[in-house]
Formats: C-alpha cells, structure tokens, sequence
C-alpha cells in the first residue's frame, strides 16, 4: 500500500517534471523551423559565435548559466543539423550507411534531462545514442571537452564514427578513444571537443596520467568537466565492486596455494565421502518414514555440501524438503546453539552458500595438521604481549626481539589460515563455467551480472590464485598495485555527469543516495505493446528446460524469432545442446566478440532466428524485426531464470518491441534456480507446491507467484547494495587519500619552480625530525643532540661538529630554524653551478621518485590493513571504523616519509657531484656559517670538513649494521639510522 501511494507519487512527479519540459521542446522546435532557412555555412557560423563568446567566460558557474541560456536554440541547431543530413551517407565501422534520423520530441526530452546532469530512462531502441548528441554538442561549446562513455570499444568506434557525422557538419571535432592507441593519439583525441570511450580507457588514462606520467607532455586527458555515462546502471552499478588496477610484479610473493592444493583436495573428498554415506542415511531413514531425523542429516549435508545432488533432489519433493527445512530452522533458535555447532563439528568444515564463506572445524583442522590443534588458531597476541612485557628476567631489546618473534609466527599462521579458507572457497563456491572459465592457461573471471568474460581482472586477496591452483593452470605472481581507482570514483572527478539507459527505475535510491544523480523516466516515442506473461514455475530445472526447448519449438515452427536469455555461459551451453538434440538451427552469443555479436544480435529479429544470449551479450545494438515477423507476433524474448536483481530482467524484457513493434516475453523459473534456493521463503513455497499437488512436469503460473519471486530479488539488491556502499565506504577512504598524493604529484609537474617546493618540504620536514630527535630520552630526561648531529651530518654536507653547532645553548625550535637555514644555504649553493634546467628536471624527479615509490607501498599497506581489519571483525570492532582510523594515521606517515625521503636524496641526486666538490673547495672557509649571528667563523673547520662524510652517493650509503657515523659507537640502525 505504502508503495503503491509511493508510486503514485512519484509516477506524478516524474509526470510534472517532463510536463515543465514541453515548452521547452516546443521553443526548439519553432527555432528549428526558423532555421531551415540559413544556409549550411550560416547554420555552421552559431557554433564558431558560442564558442567565441564561451571563451571569454572564466568562471564555470556563469559558463553553465549561459548553456542553460542558449539551450533552446543550440538544440534546434543540431536538430536542424541532423536534418540536413538525411539522406547523406555515412561511414559507420567501416560500413556505408545512410543517415535517416531527425531529433523525435522525445529524444529533445531526453536531451534536456541529460544536460542537466540526471539520469534520462529511456527504453531500448529509442535512440540515446542520437539523444545524447544535443547535449554534448551544447556542453562542447564551453571549451572544456565532453566524454560520451560506453560500455566496449566497439560501441564507442561506431557512436563516434556515426554521430561525429553530425558533429563535424557543425563544427565540431569528435575524438575516439581505443584500447590500443599510443598517447600522442590518445592526447589528440581528448583535445576534441568530444570524445567518446569506454569507461575502463577513460579510467586507466587517468591512473597513467595522475600516478605515472612524470611531466605535463606524458599527460594525454585535459579535465572533467560533463559526462554522458551511456547504460549508466550497467556501469555504477554492476560495475560497482571491480575497481581498475594498474599493478606490476610484485617484489614479495608470500602464497602457499600449491603446498596446500592436494591437502585441501582430499579435504573436500573426505567431506563428499562423509556426505555420501550420509545421504544414504538419510534415504533409509526418509524410506521409513522417520522424516525428522531425516531432515537433521539432510541439513548436515547442507551444512557441509549445499549443492551435493541428494540434497538437491531431496528438496524436490515438498515433504522432504519441509522436514530438512525443519530441521534447520529448528537449529537456529538460541536453544539449539550447542547443538548447530556440534553438527558442524561432526564435518570438515562449513559452507556458508549465501554469505560466501568457507570455515574449518576441528575435524578438519586436525586433518590438515595432525596433532597440532593450533596451527590453525590465530594466538593470542595480546596477552602474550602483556607477559613478555611484566617478564623482570628480560632486558627491554630481549623484549622487543620476543614481540617480534611472536608478531611473526602469528603472521604465518594467519597466512596460512588464508590460503587455505581461499582454497575452500576455490573448491566449494565457485565453478568453472559458472563464475569463471578456464582460457589458455588461464583462469577468467566472468562477470555474473552479464556472463561477459572480464579478461586481465583478477579476484583479490588471493582468491584468484587459489582457484588456480585448483585448476592446475600456471599460479600468476601476485602482483603489486601500483595505482588503482574505482570507476565510480573516477566518475566523480566531472563537474558535471549525466547517464542514460532503459533500466535506471528500480535502482533509483542509489543513483540518488551514492552519485546524487536523478533519474527521469522519459516517455516512449511511440506507445510500448510488448506482453508480459506470467512466470512459468517449475520444479526442477530439467523440467524447465523441457518446457523452454518445447516453447522454442513452437516459435521455430510459426517462425517467430526467439531470444533466449540465459544467467551463464553454462546454461547457454546446456540449453544449446539440448536445441542441437533437436535440430532447431540458433546461434550462441557469450558477450566475446563484440563486433560480431552485434551483426548477430542485429539479424536476432529475422523470421526463424533463435538466438541464445547471456544477459548483455550485444547490448547497444538494436534488434530490428524482419519481414513477415509482425505477422507473427514480433520477437519473443525468453528468460531462463530469473535474475538477482530485477533490472537485469527488465533489460532483457526491453530487447523486444522497440519503437511500438508487437513483441512477448516470458520467464521460466524452477525451485533450483539459485535465486528461489537462497532467497526464495523456502517454507511458503514447500507448502504451496503441497497445496497444489505439483506432479512431474506440471508447471505453476500465478500472477501472485511472480510477485513472490520479486520479493526474493528485492532482498538480494538490497542485500548487494549495502555489499556496494560497503565497498565504496572503504574506498573513500582510499580516495581522500589518492586526492591529495595526486593533487601535490600534480604540483609538482606543473610548477616551473620545483625549489620552492623542496623548500617547502626542508621547512616542515627539518624541524619535525629535529623536534623527534630531541624528544627528552626516557631514560634520562635530556635530548639527545648526539642523535641530531648524527642524522643532520648523515643527511646534508654541513660537516657541523658539536663545537661548531653548540645545541645546548639554544632552544629546539631555535635549533631547527638554524638547521633549516643551513640546509637552504648549502643547497642554493650545490645548485649555483649546474645546468638550471637540469636542476629543475632533477628536484622534480626527487620529489616525484618519493612520492611513487612511498605511495606504491602505501597501496600495499592499505591493502594489508584491509585483510587485518576483517580479522579483527571477530573482536566486535567495525573494520570500517579500524580502516579509518589506521588508514588515517599510515597516511599522515606516508605523507612524513615522503618528505624525509626528498631531504634524504636531496644531496644525494646531484646532477654534478664532482663540479659541488670542487666548488666547495674554491670556497672561503666559513662560507657556511659566514651569516650565522650564533656563531663566530670557524677556524677549526676546513671546507673539506664542511662536506666531510656527508656527501655519499647511493653506491656508498652506511649498512644497517655499520658503525654509526655521528660517532656514538652503536650501530647505525640503533643510532642515527633508525628513523630513516
Ligand atoms: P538505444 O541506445 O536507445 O537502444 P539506439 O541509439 O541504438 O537506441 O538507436 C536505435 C535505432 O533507432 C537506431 O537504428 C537508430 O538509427 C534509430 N533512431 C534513433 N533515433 C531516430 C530518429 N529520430 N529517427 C529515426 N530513427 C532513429
Ligand atoms: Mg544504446
């Protein structure tokens, strides 16, 4: 009820919403017709006059009011542009075309709603791609480029090609971004007043650019000021929890998948064994009508195996599966506490099917290491800690070394613990041809939203590697992230950013609630005539797939063409075997080949086509009917399965009856389907097949079955999209971060005067490091100038002994401000004689060279911190708050360590060593401390001392365990060298 008025409401709203944009269209259209008149060149001239007067507006915001201006007319423009052209042929992907469209009001709808920055809805076959013309054209003018992202490069190779027609025609340059362009292309495509891409290219460009590129010329992308995001919800949404990773090989490798591949194997047929001879069991006990011991076994296999075949046949039949439903929702009450956990103890470990889990028991720990109960318990650090502490016979470095030891021997068990759960999971959640498949050698990812395959993604955190393993193919270096950004975050960086797609509808609180992004429904061009018919419900999905195989032989006989939409590449397969069988000639598309795929998809709609697809196989190409097809009905669309989520089912819906072509479409659903077997009310439905007396091969169809099947797909989009804020809310704290590095890495190619920075830094950097080193020591409560004078003659060629500095007399900050100025001077001094612009390439590459290099292994850090913090999830901390909280504190030290790392290369780098050397030596004796007000010339001081140990290369940099150079006696790494 609360919905339905909900609806009302909103329905009305988005009603008055394009209601306010009529008169609008209707102004455009009037202008259009003005301009019929004006000759091409005069037509042609509005562009050259906008741009001009554009050009003069700094300040975005007024830029912005005056689009919104001139928005009537420059729509009309391309209106009447597109006009002009009809007739006219056109190059699309190498093909010749005739270009035969003029703006519909709708698309001029739809145009406005994407200049403002909201998402337009609008259905298949409608013509975003023409729509999306009027406001790139529009936002063009500004002179600060517009992005038309699609989904694969063909789509972007045949938009740009087909509407940069109408571009050009009007002035304007169109660019396109491809997968393998070198940058100087890639810079000329962006320097086009648009440019399409895919979002993926669009992404990496800006990874290469803001994490790699070390100079302005290496950059190619010039801002983000507006953004079409076409199939937007496929995008943000789908999309949502992989982000783009440029990594490289990693410098440590830490796994143990292949040591533990055959253990975990025999694990896994141990708990089949066991779950065999069970389900044995159970039949007799079933056979004798002992129905709730029956159901405990049978909830112990789903315990332990819930896609074991028994289970899976015994919860076919209503009275069976009512008793193993029993069975568990018996075990959940608080009651029965000790004894869920004993019938977990009685397997080797535990599935968790729907939260994705693998957990080992005591049976099968003990398995995996015999007699050693806890190779497989993580420690307890904390109390250990706390009695290594209180122990009197240590000395504080014993100590220390025993932390350590211990701190490492619970990192190795930790590790191992991983691999193996990853192993678990490898073996007992994912299958091949399902989650992914195995190509060459190697293990691809397929993306469980659109069957396609994500070629070069990796699952992370070692998952990747373990099912590797299980598959026997070459086990890839882990790799180490060198710059990474979702897209959603990429998407973010635009001033301005608008999507388009037919499915925008039932996700529209996270468009809102994450991107701030509106959607409006934009009414059809013409009236949708496509039915809708009721779920078919099966029981088993061999029935089902019967009845579909049955129903494609009808259509094949009538010469209906027929999509069949499949949730995997598995079920494609199946489905084409069982066609074969019956010699009904179709096609299979895996969302591979995207430029064949979409001749395919194009020809779907012949008289007699059967086309088998995954759910976004061919998307954005349309599908239209041919001769005769009408007659028949149009395309019938078929879903084998109901989706997770319903907007996936709606695409598939929309495939048919475009631009009010008849059409049909239908699901067929069976109580395996993964959906109806997690989600699905297990109980109503056992007792609604018993209500029914559903026999073999007898199906269901029930408008009120449909809408319980919609309940289940709501609470997992639910369930998926905490899952996707989750991920973002981790990924925020990523994003402040990458903000600020990039931001200063940006600085610093841009400035001309790299110095001031590197002055910058000797500012903050000297007195932070002097104010540490002169901490009062805790043993003695003074500071410890030995220390500074140490690290300071270590670090800069100022040669100070203690005579000549005298520390005791002055204050810390006093101390630090001298320290600065002699730092300053004695570099303004190595520099004085070198080539000024290799000076200034070389303080740009200092601070570059820290800030990558620390960054680099600030990702792997964040990284680790991420996999601690699930850890610490049993300890009852939110890993989100203990992310945050680390997070922030490694990054206030990345920030510190960079700018150590610059002092330290500081003197190290130079462009021309030996020419500072003998400029040092020309020099008169007190030149450095000439200025000094604290202290007199030196005698004692030659200027070889001022430079003393202290200018070294990194050929001659002190060990870790060599003798301290301040002269304390103690190694370096205890001395001067334990904080760099
Ligand atoms: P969508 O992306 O909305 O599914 P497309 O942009 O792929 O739709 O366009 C679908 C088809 O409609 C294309 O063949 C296109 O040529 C055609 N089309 C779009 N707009 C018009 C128009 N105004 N007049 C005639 N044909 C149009
Ligand atoms: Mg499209």
């Amino acid at each position: 009820m609360v919905n339905w008025i909900l609806k009302k409401i909103l329905g009305s709203k988005n009603q008055r919403e394009i209601r306010r944009l009529r008169p609008i269209v209707e102004k455009i259209n009037e202008i259009e017709v003005q301009l019929q008149s004006l000759s091409d060149d005069a037509l042609r001239a509005k562009t050259a006059q906008w741009k001009e007067a554009l050009s003069k507006i700094e300040d975005p915001e007024a830029q912005e009011k005056y689009l919104n201006e001139i928005l009537p007319e420059a729509f009309a423009v391309v209106k009447n542009g597109a006009r002009r052209l009809v007739g006219r042929e056109v190059i699309v992907n190498g093909q010749p075309n005739t270009w035969n469209m003029v703006h519909f009001d709708v698309q001029l709808i739809g145009g406005i709603v994407l200049h403002q920055g909201k998402i337009a809805e609008m259905a298949t076959g409608e013509g975003k791609t023409l729509v999306a013309t009027l406001p790139l054209y529009l936002n063009a003018l500004a002179g600060r480029g517009a992005h038309l992202v699609t989904v694969n490069d063909y789509l972007a190779k045949r938009d740009s090609d087909w509407m940069g027609t109408l571009f050009n025609f009007l002035g304007l340059t169109c660019g396109c971004i491809q997968h393998d362009q070198p940058p100087d292309f890639r810079r000329e495509q962006y320097a086009c007043d648009i440019t399409y891409g895919t979002n993926s290219e669009f992404g990496f460009d800006y990874l290469r650019d803001n994490g790699m590129a070390t100079s302005r010329e290496l950059q190619v992308q010039r801002g983000y000021a507006y953004a079409i995001v076409d199939e937007v919800d496929s995008i943000l949404i789908d999309e949502a929890r992989t982000p783009l990773i440029i990594s490289g090989p990693s410098t440590v490798s830490s796994h143990q998948f292949d040591k533990f591949k055959p253990l975990v194997e025999q694990l896994v047929k141990k708990q089949t064994i066991l779950c065999n001879q069970l389900a044995a069991e159970g039949e007799e006990l079933f056979k004798n009508g002992k129905n709730e011991e029956a159901g405990k076994i049978f909830f112990r296999i789903k315990l332990g195996q819930p896609r074991h075949k028994a289970l899976l046949r015994a919860m076919e039949d209503p009275e069976r599966r009512r008793a193993i439903d029993k069975a568990e929702l018996s075990m959940h009450g608080d009651s029965q506490k000790t004894e869920l956990f004993a019938l977990k103890e009685s397997l080797y470990f535990t599935i968790d099917e729907r939260a994705h889990e693998a957990d080992l028991t005591e049976l099968g720990r003990e398995f995996l290491s015999p007699g050693d109960p806890d190779a497989f318990v993580l420690p307890d650090l904390i109390t250990q800690f706390a009695e290594i502490d209180t122990n009197p016979e240590l000395t504080e470095e014993q100590k220390l070394a025993a932390k350590s030891d211990r701190q490492a021997h619970c990192d190795a068990q930790a590790q191992r613990m991983h691999n193996i759960s990853q192993l678990l999971r490898a073996y007992c959640l994912f299958e091949k041809d399902v989650q992914y498949v195995v190509e060459e050698n190697k293990v691809v990812i397929v993306d469980e939203f659109t069957g396609r395959k994500m070629a070069g993604r990796r699952w992370s955190d070692g998952l990747h590697q373990a099912v590797e393993a299980k598959e026997g193919v070459q086990i890839d270096k882990e790799t180490q992230t060198l710059a990474t950004i979702t897209i959603q975050n990429y998407f973010r960086l635009y001033r301005k950013l608008a999507g388009m797609t037919g499915t925008a509808e039932t996700e529209v609180n996270e468009f809102h609630d994450i991107y701030k992004l509106d959607v409006v429904v934009i009414p059809t061009n013409r009236p949708c005539i496509r039915k809708d018919l009721n779920d078919l419900i099966f029981k088993t999905r061999r029935e089902k797939y019967n009845a579909v195989v049955n129903e494609i032989k009808g259509a094949y006989g009538r010469k209906q063409p027929v999509l069949v939409g499949t949730v995997s590449v598995e079920a494609s397969e199946l489905l084409s075997r069982m066609l074969k069988r019956e010699k009904i000639p179709h096609t299979v598309l895996n969302a591979k080949y995207h430029a064949q795929e979409a001749e395919i998809v194009a020809r779907a709609g012949q008289a007699g086509a059967v086309t088998i697809s995954t759910n976004m196989a061919g998307r954005g190409t349309d599908i239209k009917l041919g001769p005769g097809v009408t007659e028949v009905g149009g395309l019938y669309v078929i879903g084998t399965e109901r989706h997770e989520s319903r907007r996936i089912d709606r695409q598939l819906r929309g495939r048919c009856s475009r631009q009010g072509d008849p059409g049909l479409s239908r699901f067929y659903v069976s109580f395996e389907d993964d959906l109806m077997r997690n989600f699905g009310a297990a109980e109503r439905m056992t007792k609604m097949m018993e209500r029914f007396g559903m026999k073999e091969g007898e199906e269901l169809e029930h408008p009120w079955l449909n809408k319980s099947v919609e309940t289940a797909q709501k609470r997992v989009e639910q369930r998926n999209y905490q899952m996707r804020r989750r991920t973002l809310e981790f990924d925020d704290v990523m994003n402040k971060q990458r903000e600020v590095v990039y931001g200063f890495r940006n600085e610093t190619i841009d400035t001309d005067e790299p110095r001031k920075l590197i002055f910058e830094i000797i500012e903050e950097a000297v007195p932070a490091k002097v104010n540490e080193l002169l901490a009062p020591d805790a043993n003695d409560g003074r500071p410890d100038y030995t220390a500074l004078l140490g690290w300071i003659n270590s670090t800069f060629p100022l040669g100070i002994t203690p005579e000549s500095a005298q520390f005791e007399k002055m204050e810390t900050e006093e101390i630090a401000n001298w320290v600065v100025e002699k730092v300053k001077d004695s570099y303004n001094l190595k520099v004085k004689h070198e080539d000024q612009n290799a000076v200034i390439g070389l303080e740009r590459y200092i601070i570059l060279n820290a800030i990558d290099r620390l960054w680099q292994e600030h990702l792997f850090a964040m990284d680790s911190l991420r996999e601690a913090v699930y850890l610490r999830a049993y300890g009852q901390k939110d890993p989100l708050v203990e992310y945050k909280t680390e997070a922030y504190e490694i990054f206030v030290d990345l920030m510190a360590r960079i700018k150590n790392e610059v002092l330290n290369n500081l003197f190290r780098s130079t462009s021309n060593l030996l020419a500072f050397e003998q400029l040092l030596s020309s020099l008169p004796q007190n030149f450095l401390s000439q200025e000094d007000p604290l202290e007199g010339p030196s005698a004692e001081s030659s200027p070889r001392e001022l430079v003393g140990v202290t200018i070294r290369s990194d050929e001659n940099k002190i060990g870790r365990n060599d003798p301290c150079p301040c002269g304390s006696g103690r190694k370096y790494k205890s001395c001067c060298g334990r904080t760099a």
